[in-house]
């Protein structure tokens, strides 16, 4: 993005901020004359359809998988910015395979991935609602793959905290069955 007043290539983000569905505003700082200017970045998966379980397809939109990720990421330390960058990095990696359907459960799966990465509370949370865990047994086996990685002893209070989050979740989970 050239810098429309001095034309330099190089500007840094200050700031990103979610402008309307799947589009995002970014205030920027010329890096050579330090000026300051707004850029608005659309992603090109419009066009992309989501298979849904039923077999219906219905088309992505950027806002509802923000929405899910958000509820997910309630009460961590993952700040709005954050979360923008792990959808724009799923609408990346969807646009760079190029396909025009997905499935909901394969979308899901791709989020949380990169969840994984950020934040285990907020990855266990959003696994519950893509891989529609049926029983705290469930969510206590996930677990176990998550912690079973580090030195058990040093990831038991994580653990602890892990399951009490997932418990409120449980008890909070509207009556979706399939
Ligand atoms: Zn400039």
């Amino acid at each position: 993005m050239l810098c429309p007043f001095c034309n330099a290539k190089d500007s840094r983000v200050l700031e990103s901020r979610v402008a309307g569905e799947n589009s995002v505003r970014r205030r920027r700082q010329c890096e050579s004359c330090n000026r300051r200017f707004t850029t608005y970045e659309r992603v090109e998966v419009m066009q992309l359809l989501v298979i849904k379980r039923s077999g219906s397809r219905e088309p992505y939109t950027r806002e509802k998988l923000r929405a899910g990720v958000s509820r997910a990421c309630s009460k961590t330390t993952i700040t709005a910015e954050q979360i923008d960058d792990l959808v724009d990095s799923v609408e990346n990696e969807l646009a760079a395979d190029g396909k025009r359907e997905v499935t909901a459960a394969d979308l899901g799966e791709i989020a949380l991935a990169k969840l994984r990465n950020l934040d285990q509370v907020a990855y266990v949370r959003f696994a519950s609602v893509y891989r529609q865990f049926r029983s705290i047994e469930d969510f206590v086996a996930e677990l176990h793959t998550l912690t079973g990685q580090g030195d058990p002893g040093s990831s038991a209070g994580e653990s602890e905290r892990i399951t009490a989050t997932i418990s409120s979740t449980v008890d909070h989970k509207p009556g979706q069955r399939s």
